[in-house]
């Protein structure tokens, strides 16, 4: 049995701005635009494999069958484009995931649910579950650790507080606290953290940073412990004496990064519920840590994202309209 390789981002960029608008109107421009980010020109078995499969045809008209199912010689197993990915288990039609890919992947600061909801004629809750199952295609579940140079610092994500006496901003609000990592000029990574205590902050951070790197913080005294161990060391610039760069000491790439991610937020989600922060997370990490490809070659990147992910937890709604 041979075993195939997915096509690699960056092959289809081309197409892939020239076939989407067809995608996002037609149904079997849609189906064939999937089976190409996900197979280009080798299709093979999601459930086990193999190369040896085939399209099923209707009988009498001799054209596709109306699922677009494939089956495989190798496992005898039936199977679409949809099988073992974020996709799956929907009636969703493959049009409104193309045009959710594409519209998630090509703007600047991301797109709501409302937007959707206007240019597809979806439901609220239909497109809001479109854009959170894109969101979970984004999610970087590979679990590489940053290494080199890596900036630490947190966020605090929530409305306006509600109460006199809250409006505390910064550490100690009520706000939800976000950790940040991020490699100089390399990939970002955010976890929603239910404190800044140094256990936590040292979990997250031993999580997902690899032992050798250098760490850099503000003083914030939790980090002392948090990032203690680390073979880089760690260098801590100092805020609260006005000092922002000391040399190469500075945590302005993590700060920029909250920057984009504070007014995505704002602008775009007005208010992001607690739930399905992270989601939202992922989407704004996927976004910079895709920067320097174009639209095609992140709608190809989400798309990729897509496969061999089933998902962890209840959906807002899990039927389409
Ligand atoms: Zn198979």
């Amino acid at each position: 049995m041979t075993r195939k390789k997915p096509c690699l981002v960056g092959e289809n960029k081309c197409d892939v701005i020239r076939d989407v608008p067809a995608a996002c109107a037609d149904k079997d421009a849609a189906v064939a635009f999937m089976e190409k980010q996900r197979w280009a020109d080798d299709p093979c078995c999601p459930l086990c494999g193999g190369v040896d499969v085939y399209q099923m045809k209707d009988r009498k008209s001799g054209s596709r069958e109306a699922n677009y199912r494939w089956r495989c010689r190798d496992c005898g197993q039936k199977y679409t484009v949809r099988t073992g990915t974020v996709m799956a288990q929907t009636r969703m039609p493959l049009r409104y995931w193309c045009h959710a890919f594409w519209r998630v992947c090509s703007s600047k600061k991301s797109v709501s649910a409302k937007q959707i909801q206007r240019e597809t004629g979806l439901s609220y809750k239909s497109a809001l579950f479109l854009l959170h199952r894109v969101r979970f295609a984004m999610a970087d579940m590979k679990g590489v650790k940053l290494s080199g140079t890596v900036e630490v610092d947190e966020i605090y994500i929530g409305g306006k507080p509600r109460y006199k006496g809250q409006s505390q901003r910064g550490r100690g609000t009520r706000k939800q606290p976000v950790i940040g990592m991020v490699e100089r000029s390399g990939r970002v990574r955010t976890c929603v953290i239910p404190d800044v205590t140094g256990k936590t902050l040292k979990d997250a951070v031993q999580q997902h940073v690899r032992k050798a790197s250098r760490i850099i913080t503000d003083e914030w005294p939790a980090y002392r412990k948090a990032v203690a161990g680390f073979d880089g060391g760690h260098s801590v610039v100092n805020h609260s004496m006005n000092e922002y760069v000391r040399g190469d000491v500075t945590t302005n790439t993590i700060e920029s990064f909250f920057a984009i991610l504070k007014r995505g937020l704002i602008g775009v989600y007005h208010n992001v519920s607690r739930k399905y922060l992270q989601r939202y997370l992922d989407e704004f990490e996927f976004r910079y840590n895709t920067r320097k490809v174009d639209d095609g070659e992140r709608t190809v990147a989400a798309i990729q994202g897509a496969i061999g992910k089933r998902l962890m937890y209840r959906e807002p709604e899990e039927r389409a309209a």
